[in-house]
């Protein structure tokens, strides 16, 4: 298990970080942020610079457990193999190579006869 992180801690090092970019230092707050938890507490008056920084942030952000979005579901949830976790779906080329295969298998049963097991013929019905 990694290790905790404090929240409030967090807020205020980013502040920290982008405080001192900041073109209007003595400008009013756009914003305040309480944050309040197990590992600590902490009110912070965010400037327009700091939230700006955070949508830059945001924008360049990429979660490492993001491997795109299924085409079958739209899930967001493929594992590193590209399976989608939310219904099965095998992505990248050998998902294509599997899909393509099981849609030729598919055709083909669709195309054969039926065989035993299969309905019953009306003119065996035994009433
Ligand atoms: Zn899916």
């Amino acid at each position: 298990m990694s290790t905790p992180i404090d929240p409030a801690a967090v807020v205020a090092e980013f502040i920290d970080a982008v405080s001192p970019y900041d073109p209007d230092p003595g400008a009013r707050p756009v914003a305040v942020v309480g944050v309040r938890t197990a590992l600590g507490e902490g009110v912070f008056p965010l400037s327009d610079h700091v939230v700006r920084a955070m949508c830059r942030a945001l924008a360049s952000y990429r979660d490492p457990e993001d491997r795109g979005t299924c085409v079958e579901c739209g899930g967001r949830h493929l594992d590193e193999n590209l399976h989608c976790q939310d219904c099965g779906r095998l992505h990248g080329i050998l998902g294509q190579v599997i899909a393509e295969h099981a849609a030729r298998v598919a055709a083909a049963a669709k195309a054969e006869p039926t065989g035993p097991g299969g309905p019953v013929d009306p003119g065996e019905d035994d009433r």
